[in-house]
């Protein structure tokens, strides 16, 4: 099941790109495996998958040493401060940052690790009250905070838009996130290269492509629906 998902979300990946008018390898899909199995996860990486994500650092903690080595594990859950020393040498990516705190935990972390991690921004693009993230409005205030910080790298930012049935109304969130990133990026700020946007999940992310997504993070097309108890 797990290799025809993925070969179905990969078309319509590519058809995407071929309607944006982008490379294929100008995105990534990172396969989101939260409450998944390993046995999942396996079949996922035979399949050709490297890119894995999850949103809780025990998940991560548990399946990283049971699954092969060259898998990049990427942080996509709203993370606490008290956990970030157990993720900074196992996730190669931080999506969700959301304050100067937290950031500056990852810093420090990251620098007693030796390591520099890139992170990104979350960004509430639609103002939603349940999610996390920063406003857009305050989110080149936070960038120009975080750069001056060693041990991490402002690489770009990340949205989780509205649960939709219709893609289309998340355009302008993801258009807004674009922008935004290309504003930062004309600023030039030292430490920050604004090269990644991450947003688009399994209902929007062909959407997501055509406005410029670099990852999209893909859980349910591929894995099916999640069981949480
Ligand atoms: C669960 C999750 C996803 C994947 O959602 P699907 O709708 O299952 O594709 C993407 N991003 C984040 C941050 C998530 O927590």
């Amino acid at each position: 099941m797990i290799r025809e998902n993925l070969r179905s979300v990969e078309e319509r990946i590519r058809a995407a790109c071929a309607r944006a008018g982008r490379d294929r390898s100008e995105v990534r899909l990172i396969c989101v495996t939260k409450t998944k199995p390993v046995e999942m996860l396996e079949e996922a990486y035979a399949a050709g998958e490297r890119l894995f994500g999850e949103n809780r650092v025990q998940e991560i903690v548990r399946k990283k040493p049971l699954l092969p080595a060259d898998i990049d594990w990427h942080m996509i859950g709203h993370l606490q401060k008290n956990k970030v020393r157990q993720v900074i040498d196992k996730a190669v990516m931080i999506h969700s940052v959301d304050s100067l705190a937290l950031a500056e935990t990852i810093s420090k972390e990251a620098v007693r690790a030796g390591l520099v991690m890139p992170v990104l921004i979350e960004v509430n693009a639609a103002g939603e009250e349940s999610k996390f993230g920063v406003a857009p409005e305050e989110t080149e205030d936070l960038v120009r905070a975080m750069a001056a910080l060693p041990g991490i790298r402002v690489s770009g930012l990340m949205t989780i838009a509205p649960y939709t049935e219709d893609p289309e109304t998340n355009r302008p969130y993801f258009r807004h996130l674009r922008n935004l990133s290309v504003d930062i990026k004309s600023k030039s700020i030292d430490n920050v290269n604004m090269s990644v946007l991450s947003m688009g999940m399994t209902g929007d992310f062909e959407v997501a492509i055509e406005e410029g997504a670099t990852h999209i993070r893909v859980g349910t097309g591929i894995f099916g629906e999640r069981i949480y108890q």
